[in-house]
């Protein structure tokens, strides 16, 4: 019997060494927009195109655009429009190995530090930049967790200089969080840990056949979890030292919360609750996505698949 090869995820050296060009980074987003290699109008579908290299290839220019030969369209097209690498002036190598840098970071990297690290102007530049690249590893639509599934809150931030600490424990971020064994993990901002607001993120969670569900002694569970789930719980009591009782524990979402903590704490000194969703959206995609060969691959599919995000819809509003 033939041995099965484990395939190793690209590494940082192999992405810098195979996408070294503008050139070989846009034929790499041509191939995951056409996969079948045939480039469409992005405006009227017809195949009938031809690519235009540019004359003077600027550093901030895409090396080639399409023209649209259907004499009704004759419209010009970038292979980046209508991907969240469009309205941007980075290179594309930028995107790449920012993906690269990303993916790799264990507690993830800051944009101060991925400016440093591949020279980019300015901080604002970056910080959009990652943001972009972390809207494109939410899950759409997630698989409900099954087999046994830990549970568990955390606080994160929300220290308010000159308040009282009553103030500024309100302040804080409540973080949920759900981990199957040997499976899949689920973070989701929540506003309060109150028994509706978690009995919403269980529901959301939870598949109705899953086996069993392990919780910290936290009141709110029993009453979150609801007739649906309640016969399968258990507990671990911290209060009484309790963090392990035969195969009962929280062990698991615990130490993914303390990954997470040490990231944010250690990278993101200014996390606003705004763009949370989007930081946990990233270390959910990274966990997930640990043993995965293809990931580097499946990330630049997500963001030739995502549609633009304007920096507008990323700064404005409360924040929350
Ligand atoms: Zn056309």
């Amino acid at each position: 019997m033939p041995k099965r090869i484990h395939p190793k995820p690209i590494s940082i050296a192999d992405i810098f060494i195979k996408f070294s060009t503008e050139a070989q980074c846009l034929e790499y987003v041509e191939k995951m927009r056409w996969p079948d290699g045939v480039v469409r109008c992005s405006t009227c579908g017809d195949k009938n195109v031809k690519r235009v290299m540019r004359q003077s290839e600027s550093k901030n220019k895409r090396p080639w655009f399409y023209l649209c030969l259907n004499k009704d369209c004759h419209q010009q097209f970038s292979p980046t429009a209508g991907t969240l690498f469009a309205d941007s002036h980075l290179p594309l190598i930028t995107w790449f190995h920012a993906i690269g840098l990303i993916l790799n970071a264990k507690k993830g990297i800051s944009a101060a530090q991925l400016q440093r690290d591949l020279g980019i102007g300015g901080y604002k530049t970056a910080w959009y930049l990652t943001h972009r690249i972390r809207e494109s590893m939410k899950e759409a639509n997630p698989v409900p967790l099954g087999g046994i599934v830990e549970i568990d809150e955390t606080y994160i931030g929300g220290k308010v200089s000159g308040m009282g600490m009553k103030f500024a424990k309100k302040q804080k971020r409540v973080v949920a969080g759900a981990v199957q064994r040997g499976g899949k993990l689920r973070l989701r901002h929540i506003p309060d840990a109150k028994i509706e607001t978690l009995s919403g993120f269980v529901k959301a969670t939870l598949a109705p056949d899953v086996e069993r569900v392990m919780t910290d002694q936290l009141r709110a569970y029993p009453a979150a979890l609801g007739p649906e789930f309640v016969d399968r719980h258990e507990k671990v009591n911290h209060i009484i030292g309790e963090y392990v009782r035969g195969d009962v524990t929280t062990n698991s979402i615990e130490s993914a919360f303390s990954l997470l903590k040490r990231g944010v704490i250690g990278q993101f000194h200014k996390l606003s609750g705004k763009h949370l969703h989007r930081y946990l959206a990233e270390f959910e995609y990274r966990f997930n996505n640990r043993s995965e060969s293809d990931v580097f691959i499946n990330t630049v599919r997500r963001l030739c698949n995502v549609s633009p995000l304007r920096f507008a819809e990323l700064t404005s509003g409360p924040k929350a």
